[in-house]
């Protein structure tokens, strides 16, 4: 069983992870969010500097942790996109530097295929990714093959969460703290709009529903905060589950994967219970960005071309990149497009 090495540099945490076949050997991430904190958001320059800084630290402490060294490893994998270009770079470049250096194949991962893969779950089943970069829904069919039905339109969910957290004044990332202060209002104290109403597609939008906030505080700067984030929670998440469920009844899926930070929000953990649906939230260090996640699809890739199986990491057709595992690295058909964004398929309409 290969193992395999992960690195993830898509926005703003250093993660690198070790896998063999779907067994985490070590998940490290050197985050950055205190860094960022003052800034109240994700300073591009900054990020790629700090994880130019830390990468080599940060595999050496995940070969330590996984008790491994550099030649044991038999692939390499890190996410090519979507993210932040120069962040991105780092992690790629030093990934194929690596596997050439030790002569083992470089597997690029979509991002997002990484999240999927953190699941470790069977396909077929549908997978929502809620996180402050993405909000999006696939759908993985039998043989594993990824197509995105929808994304968010603007404001990705978690984002929403976190420029509302700090319209309340709640610091950054603010989700979590949002969500403990709506635990303490009432989530129909206020009115705000519900988003892309009248719609039966499977798209997402959150900046109406945040600007509605910023006006309503303008406005009405003696409502309660905890009415505000309570009503906020309660119609971004419901929004998210609205969605969701109409994806799975338009696909007939039983089995559903959350992954992102917003998968951490109670209210979205608690909205299926009740259903026939199969829901699976990874744990919260595989939920959020990390390279073991990466390294679980590099894994899922070599072994599907191992054993000629149709493979996970987004080497389907309209991806825009090759992902198939090569057998030496010295292939020169061996192509990496490390452009910043690189969707999966697109949605059908
Ligand atoms: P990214 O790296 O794309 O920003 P992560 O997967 O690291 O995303 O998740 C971070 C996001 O998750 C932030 O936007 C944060 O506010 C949000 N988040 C974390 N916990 C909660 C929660 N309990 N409710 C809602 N959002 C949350
Ligand atoms: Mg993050």
């Amino acid at each position: 069983m290969p193992l395999v090495l992960g690195i993830d540099t898509s926005c703003d945490d250093t993660g690198v992870g070790i896998v063999r076949a779907d067994v985490v050997l070590a998940n490290v991430v050197d985050s950055q969010t205190a860094l960022h904190a003052e800034f109240g958001g994700v300073v591009p320059e900054q990020a790629s500097r700090e994880h130019l800084a830390v990468i080599d630290a940060t595999v050496q402490t995940a070969l330590e942790r996984a008790g491994a060294e550099l030649g044991d490893l038999e692939g390499v994998a890190a996410t090519h996109g979507p993210g932040l270009v120069g962040a991105l770079l780092v992690g790629l470049s030093y990934g194929k530097a690596l596997a050439w250096g030790l002569g083992v194949p470089f597997v690029p991962v979509h991002h997002l295929a990484g999240h999927i893969a953190a699941a470790s779950s069977e396909p077929p089943f549908l997978a929502l990714i809620a996180s402050g970069g993405h909000t999006a829904l696939f759908d993985v069919d039998d043989g594993g093959g990824i197509s995105e039905l929808g994304r968010s339109r603007d404001d990705a969910a978690g984002e929403a969460f976190d420029k509302v957290a700090r319209l309340l004044g709640l610091g950054y990332p603010g989700g979590a703290a949002l969500s403990k202060l709506a635990e303490q209002g009432d989530d129909h104290g206020v009115q705000l709009p519900w988003p892309m109403q009248g719609s039966n597609g499977l798209e997402f939008s959150f900046s109406g529903l945040k600007t509605a906030v910023a006006l309503l505080l303008q406005r009405q700067p003696e409502v309660s905060e905890a009415d505000v984030a309570a009503t906020f929670e309660r119609i971004a998440i419901g929004s998210l589950v609205e969605v969701t469920e109409r994806a799975l009844r338009a696909t007939g899926r039983s089995k559903l994967v959350v992954a992102g930070g917003v998968a951490a929000n109670r209210r979205l953990r608690e909205a299926f219970a009740g259903s026939d649906v199969e829901v699976l939230f990874p744990p919260p260090a595989l939920a959020t960005d990390n390279g073991a996640m990466i390294a679980l699809a590099g894994a899922q890739v070599l072994a599907g071309a191992r054993q000629g199986a149709k493979v996970l990491a987004g080497a389907q057709q309209g991806s825009g990149f090759k992902a198939e595992a090569r057998t030496a690295n010295t292939d020169p058909s061996l192509t990496v497009d490390a452009s910043p964004y690189l969707p999966l398929a697109r949605p059908a309409s």
